[in-house]
């Protein structure tokens, strides 16, 4: 049976970390790292995200604040409020809760944000960066991912690793920090062909496809690491009408069975997602302003 890869527990360990830095930024600088996280429209899923981002700054001892936007908000105010924020020195981090409502452009405004304050890594400044082995703020799912491996013991160099999603927000930055650390790295996507055979040669797989339990115990090869980062909502008729549960991207109970070690969903990459973001914002204050 795979080990279980608690990010639930790691995240806490690495918000403990954070919350004795902050503390010295504070005592340093006379104020706390500021996280601004802006919201438009009212999807519920992505109000209980903003509300756990807001809940885990102030915990950690930075400032949160949250910029709630009606749905009907011309991108011309979004825009006007970010380059409010980027101008603002008590804001550190700035991040633009997604999907936007499909008037806005998302592409605008993500290059609007400060790289400097681009808490998500997603300005095409920092994705470049990246990109040419020079890291500055990195995308915190796939900062995630690296910590569990780091925590898992897991030595990259020589490794294959697959990815399974070539997004901007995960596949490929993840695919390239697994490349930093020597790994030999494929990217899947939905054109892959026989994406089983792919997925069976890796050392570590990364689920990142956004389709509920896709990937079974015959992707997986007896050994290998698996992060599951997909978060997919589905029926769940056995815990009563109507309800549902949060599932990955893998059929855990059969993968476990095969793999060295496995992510859960819930209790995963999520948790760390979050708590990488508070480690970015703390980074952006200090690159910004000095340690
Ligand atoms: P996107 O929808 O942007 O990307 C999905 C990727 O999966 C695409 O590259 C797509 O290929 C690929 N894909 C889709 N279907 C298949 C298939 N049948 N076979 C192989 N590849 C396929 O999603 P994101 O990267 O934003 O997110 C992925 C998942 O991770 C989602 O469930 C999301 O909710 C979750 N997530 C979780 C986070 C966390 O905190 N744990 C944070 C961010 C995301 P193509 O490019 O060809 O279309």
């Amino acid at each position: 049976m795979a080990e279980i890869l608690d990010g639930k527990r790691v995240a806490e360990t690495l918000r403990g970390e954070l919350k004795d830095r902050v503390a010295s930024f504070v005592s340093k600088r006379g104020r706390a790292p500021g996280l601004d996280v802006v919201i438009v429209g009212d999807d519920p899923a992505s109000h209980v995200y903003v509300r756990a981002k807001e809940k885990a700054s102030t915990e950690v001892g930075m400032r949160g604040r949250v910029h709630r936007l009606a749905v009907d908000t011309t991108e011309l105010a979004l825009l006007t409020l970010l380059e409010t924020l980027n101008a603002d020195d008590a804001v550190d981090g700035i991040l633009v809760q997604l999907p936007l409502p499909k008037h806005i452009d998302e592409t605008k405004v993500l290059d609007t944000i400060s790289p400097w304050k681009d808490v998500d890594g997603f300005h095409p400044e920092n994705a470049g960066l990246l990109a040419v082995g020079r890291p500055r703020l990195v995308p915190c799912t796939p900062m995630g991912c690296m910590r569990l491996l780091e925590v898992a013991k897991v030595s990259l160099a020589g490794l294959r690793a697959v990815v399974v999603g070539r997004s901007n927000i995960v596949g490929k930055p993840v695919a390239q920090l697994l490349l930093a650390q020597h790994a030999t790295v494929t990217i899947a996507h939905s054109r892959t062909k026989d994406l089983a055979a792919v997925c069976r040669e890796a050392d570590v797989l990364v689920a990142a496809v956004g389709r509920a339990e896709m990937i079974g115990a015959d992707f997986v090869k007896e050994g290998a690491v698996v992060l599951d980062v997909g978060i997919n909502r589905i029926d769940a008729p056995e815990l009563g009408a109507g309800k549902t549960r949060l599932v990955g991207d893998v059929r855990f109970d059969e993968v476990a069975k095969v793999a060295r070690a496995i992510t859960p969903v819930p209790g995963g990459l999520g948790p760390m997602t979050i708590a990488c973001l508070l480690a970015n914002t703390l980074h952006a204050a200090e690159l910004r302003v000095g340690r």
